[in-house]
């Protein structure tokens, strides 16, 4: 069982990313954008699964998971 506060492992995959952003918008505290490659950097390993849910669902190409329940 886990609950929207659940810490949860954030992976990124850099390879379909075209730089949207909409990743450090939506979770800010997980992900920057890095202005010299205009990409995002990871801030954190783990983080609620509401945050990745959200992160997930914005990210216009799947660049974002997490662990299955
Ligand atoms: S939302 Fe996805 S495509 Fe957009 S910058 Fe973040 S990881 Fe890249």
């Amino acid at each position: 069982m886990s609950d929207d506060q659940t810490l949860k492992p954030v992976y990124l995959n850099l390879v379909p990313c075209h730089g949207c952003g909409a990743c450090a918008e939506v979770a800010p505290e997980v992900f920057e954008m890095d202005p010299l490659t205009d990409r995002p950097v990871q801030l954190a390993e783990e983080a609620p699964a509401e945050t990745i849910r959200k992160a997930i669902a914005y990210c216009p190409n799947e660049c974002i998971s997490t662990d299955e329940e």
